[in-house]
C-alpha cells in the first residue's frame, strides 16, 4: 500500500476499476492506491472508494441489465462481463404495504424493500458480488470472509458460480439455516468457538500471513469495495420510486455499512443531478440485546462502546460496529434516530409483516419493523411521512426465532368431523 501524494500526483483512473480512482481515508483524508487495502497507515482511519463519475444519466441506467450491475458507472469496478460470472444480485421489489400502514396507523405510503429475494436471500449478494469483482481485479483468487450468516452463504455461492475456493468464517452457533446452506455450496467453512467479535478478530490476525497471501477478505482487505456494494440498495430505492427518495428510511444496523451507504448512494445521485434535492430522514434499527449504536444515539455520544452481543437478531450481532460512528453522523445530519427493541418485540414484529403483508422476514426484518413501531410511539419517527423499511434477509433462515410461537391450528385425523370441529 502507498500513500499517494496528492501535491505532486495526479489521480488517474485505474484501467479496471471503472470510475473508482483511488482510495481515500475517512478521517484524515490521505489518499492510496486501489488495492486490497483497508486503513489508513497515518491513522488507522477506515479507506473508502473515490471516484470520478462520467457520463451515469437515468437512461443509462435503465437500459442497464437487471440486476446490481445496471449502476456499474456508479461502483468501485465496471460491468459485469460475460467472462466473469456472478450471482447478479439485486432489482429485488419494492413492495407498497397498504395493509400494514393502516394498521400501524399511517396516512402515507409505507413501502418495504423486500432483499429477501437476492440469490442467496439477503441484501449480502450485492456487497459480495463487488467485492468479487474487485478481488479479480487485484489477482486474489479465493474470497474469504468472517459473517454472521448471510454473508457466508452470499461468499460460498458466489464463489462456486464463479469456479472459485472460498474460505468462510463463522461463530459456531449460528442458525441452521445458514450453516447448511453455506456447507451446501461447498467451499471451506470455519466454525469458531466464539463470538463474530473473535471470528472478525482471528481474520484481521490472517491477513498478512503467507497463509492467506491469494485470499480477499471480502469484509476486511476488501472492506472498501464490498461496502460500496450497499449504494445499491439505494440507488434501487429511487430509481423504483420514480427516481426519488422517501421521507423516512428504516435501515438495521450491524457494521453500520448499510446504513452510511444508503445516505451515500442518495447523495451521488442528488449531486449528478439525476434525483432532485429533497431532505429525507435515515433511522437505525438494532436489536437490544446488541445495541451499541443505539446507546450510543441515546446518550448523545460520538464513540460507540463495545459490547458483547446476546439477541436472537444474530445477523445484526456485532458488538463492536466499525462503521457505528459515521451511522450515528449520518442520523444526527437527516434528523433520525436509532433504537432498538427486544427479542420478544422482533418476533412480533416478524409474524406482524406476515399477517399483513405475506412478507416471511429474517429476525433483521423484525428489528427494523419493530423499531420502526416503536419509533411511531414516541414520535421519533412520523407517520404522515412516505416510508421505506428495508427487509434484508429471508425468514426461512432463522425459523428457531418463530418456530415456538406459532403452529397449526389444529392437528387432527383425515376426517371431516375433525375438520368442523377444528374450525369452531
Ligand atoms: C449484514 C446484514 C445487515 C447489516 O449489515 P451492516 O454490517 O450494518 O452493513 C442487515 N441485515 C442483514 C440480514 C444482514 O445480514
Ligand atoms: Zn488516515
Amino acid at each position: 500500500m502507498t500513500a499517494i501524494d496528492t501535491e505532486t500526483t495526479p489521480v488517474r483512473t485505474a484501467p479496471d476499476f471503472g470510475p473508482a480512482t483511488h482510495l481515500t481515508c475517512r478521517e484524515c483524508g490521505a489518499q492510496y492506491e486501489l488495492g486490497a487495502a483497508y486503513a489508513c497507515v497515518e491513522c488507522f482511519g477506515p479507506l473508502e472508494v473515490a471516484y470520478t463519475f462520467t457520463g451515469v444519466t437515468r437512461a443509462s441506467i435503465e437500459a442497464g441489465p437487471e440486476s446490481i450491475w445496471r449502476y456499474s458507472g456508479l461502483l468501485p469496478v465496471a460491468a459485469y462481463a460475460k467472462d466473469e460470472p456472478n450471482l447478479a444480485p439485486g432489482r429485488t421489489k419494492l413492495v407498497r404495504a397498504d395493509n400494514l400502514a393502516a394498521t400501524l396507523g399511517m396516512t402515507a405510503p409505507l413501502w418495504v424493500k423486500d432483499d429477501s429475494g437476492n440469490p442467496t436471500h439477503s441484501f449480502k449478494d450485492r456487497v459480495v458480488a463487488v467485492a468479487q469483482s474487485a478481488a479479480r481485479r487485484l489477482g486474489l483468487s479465493t474470497i474469504a470472509c468472517a459473517s454472521t450468516g448471510n454473508l457466508a452463504n452470499a461468499v460460498a455461492a458466489a464463489a462456486a458460480r464463479a469456479g472459485q475456493g472460498s474460505v468462510v468464517v463463522i461463530p459456531s452457533n449460528l442458525e441452521a439455516g445458514k450453516t447448511i446452506t453455506t456447507a451446501t455450496y461447498g467451499g471451506t467453512l470455519l466454525a469458531v468457538k466464539g463470538n463474530y467479535d473473535d471470528v472478525n478478530r482471528l481474520c484481521g490476525e490472517l491477513i498478512g500471513n503467507p497463509l492467506t497471501e491469494s485470499w480477499g477478505f471480502v469484509n476486511v482487505n476488501l472492506r472498501p469495495y464490498y461496502a460500496e456494494g450497499s449504494k445499491t440498495m439505494g440507488y434501487e430505492i429511487a430509481e423504483q420510486l420514480g427516481w426519488r427518495t422517501p421521507e423516512q428510511v428504516v435501515i438495521p444496523v450491524a457494521s453500520g455499512s448499510l446504513l452510511t451507504k444508503v445516505d451515500k448512494a442518495w447523495r451521488e445521485l442528488t449531486s449528478l443531478g439525476l434525483i432532485e434535492a429533497a431532505d429525507y430522514r435515515v433511522f437505525g434499527a438494532q436489536a437490544t440485546g446488541c445495541s451499541p449504536v443505539s446507546q450510543a444515539y441515546a446518550e448523545g455520544q460520538e464513540v460507540v462502546r463495545p459490547v458483547k452481543p446476546d439477541t436472537i437478531a444474530k445477523s445484526l450481532a456485532i458488538g463492536n460496529p466499525a462503521d457505528g460512528p459515521y451511522a450515528l453522523d449520518v442520523v444526527r445530519r437527516t434528523g433520525g434516530a436509532i433504537a432498538d427493541v427486544t427479542d420478544t418485540e422482533i418476533v412480533a414484529a416478524i409474524r406482524l409483516l406476515a399477517e399483513q403483508e405475506g412478507i416471511f422476514a429474517e429476525t433483521a426484518g423484525g428489528v427494523t419493523l419493530a423499531t420502526f413501531q416503536k419509533l411511531l410511539a414516541t414520535g421519533g419517527a412520523d407517520r404522515n411521512a412516505e416510508t421505506v423499511l428495508l427487509n434484508t434477509g429471508d425468514g426461512l433462515k432463522t425459523l428457531d426465532a418463530v418456530a415456538d410461537v406459532v403452529g397449526p391450528t389444529a392437528t387432527i385425523n383425515p376426517s371431516v368431523d375433525e375438520v368442523s370441529q377444528a374450525l369452531q
